[in-house]
């Protein structure tokens, strides 16, 4: 087998793909789970269910000391420091939700905010609803030739009035690592908050906030091998200090009275009700896992089978790549062929490609175009996903040409 995964075996879907004959090329999307998270989801709850930080009874304490195992856990995977830093939430979406809610009493009519061209919705919406409630200007950094944020625009558009500057680390469409640091250093010395919207990036190893220059900085569990169901958000002490409570239930609170009530810092204060305990407790389980690899052996395996992945695409006639995409991703149109069209051919033939907008609707706007296909490769991906995949394309091709 060409370019075999050594990992692959760890996760069991692959043998129930490998009898349904699918073929899944769509991790950045969701990622497949290793047996060990599936383990550890099963044996926390055969183990016995308890709610965490509200009982003294034993489950509960059981449940208590392993939802936090996985906090210090996330901590040790950012290398953030502190486990005080780290709130759960439901995933990288909920996590910008929070920070645009909590966040808010920051801002008076006239500031800015700054995004890229390029967000995903999640880290868009969250901004603009902002925007439009306090009267702010909701600046979008545009995108030069390669698919970055232009640096000599930002360095125009980021300014006094900026309070705050979101971005993604890595786009899940272009496939392209963003002048982060830059980005950030920029915002930083105009006095704004950074938001680095993680999602992709911290996936494919570059989470080691210790060189990471920004306030915030979120991501999903489920993009990173991990359950779903289950986000973080990191924060500097001084940043999560300005953070405002936003929702408001069981858990969250030091004193409460009928008419007022006092609320616990971070973390738990932003972690109302009840949590995701199993979810977390398989993370930590997951992240433990990602841990034992060898990432260097990882990172080459992931490399090499994304170079395969360019050359194959680039020997097809007439497809052109939205942009030069630096590792895991490619997404491509095929001049005179709908990409759902595509995309549904494919599926017919068992081969799981994202088609479509991608969730970054401004975008594929600015790039003219209605659509495109996404390949996305996980570690699990080998060579006989990519072969199976460019047959598969070949023949889709035959049919709608
Ligand atoms: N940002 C980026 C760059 C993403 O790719 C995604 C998921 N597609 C998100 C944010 C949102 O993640 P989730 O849907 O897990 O909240």
């Amino acid at each position: 087998m060409s370019l075999p995964s050594p990992w692959r075996a760890d996760f069991p879907a692959f043998a129930a793909f490998a009898r349904d004959g699918q073929t899944y090329l769509d991790s950045a999307a969701t990622a497949q789970k290793p047996q060990a998270m599936l383990d550890a989801l099963l044996g926390h709850y055969a183990g016995g269910a308890a709610n965490v930080h509200r009982a003294q009874h034993g489950p509960g304490e059981r449940a208590t000391r392993a939802f936090e195992a996985a906090r210090t856990k996330v901590a040790a995977w950012l290398n953030a420091g502190s486990a005080e830093r780290i709130v759960f939430t439901r995933g990288a979406t909920e996590s910008l939700n929070l920070l645009a809610y909590g966040l808010e009493h920051l801002f008076a009519p006239g500031d800015a905010i700054a995004v890229g061209a390029l967000e995903h919705h999640a880290n868009l919406l969250p901004w603009q609803r902002l925007a439009q409630r306090r009267g702010l200007d909701l600046v979008v950094l545009p995108l030069d030739g390669a698919g970055d944020i232009d640096l000599e625009q930002a360095e125009r558009l980021i300014g006094p009035r900026t309070r705050l500057l979101a971005v993604s680390q890595f786009s899940n469409v272009l496939g392209r690592w963003q002048p982060l640091d830059a980005l950030l250093a920029l915002a930083s010395s105009q006095g704004a908050l950074t938001v680095v919207d993680g999602a992709q990036g911290a996936v494919h190893g570059r989470h080691d906030l210790g060189s990471l220059a920004c306030d915030f900085y979120v991501f999903s569990a489920h993009k990173l091998y991990g359950p779903d169901g289950l986000g973080v958000l990191h924060g500097r002490p001084q940043a999560l200090e300005r953070l405002q409570h936003w929702q408001f239930g069981g858990e969250m609170v030091q004193q409460v009275d009928y008419h007022e009530a006092r609320f616990r810092p971070a973390p738990l204060g932003f972690e109302a009700g009840t949590p995701a305990i199993g979810a977390a407790v398989a993370f930590g389980a997951t992240l433990d896992y990602l841990q034992s690899l060898d990432g260097t052996t990882v990172a080459a395996h992931e490399a090499a089978l994304h170079r395969r992945l360019l050359a194959g695409l680039r020997a097809v006639g007439g497809l052109r790549l939205l942009a030069e995409p630096h590792s895991a991703l490619a997404s491509f149109v095929i001049e005179g062929v709908h990409n759902a069209d595509l995309a549904h051919l494919l599926a017919e033939q068992g081969i799981a490609v994202r088609a479509g907008q991608h969730c970054a609707m401004p975008l594929l706007r600015h790039l003219g175009l209605p659509g495109a296909l996404r390949v996305s490769l996980g570690l699990y991906s080998d060579g006989n996903d990519l072969e199976r995949f460019f047959a598969a394309l070949e023949h889709a091709l035959e049919l709608l040409r």
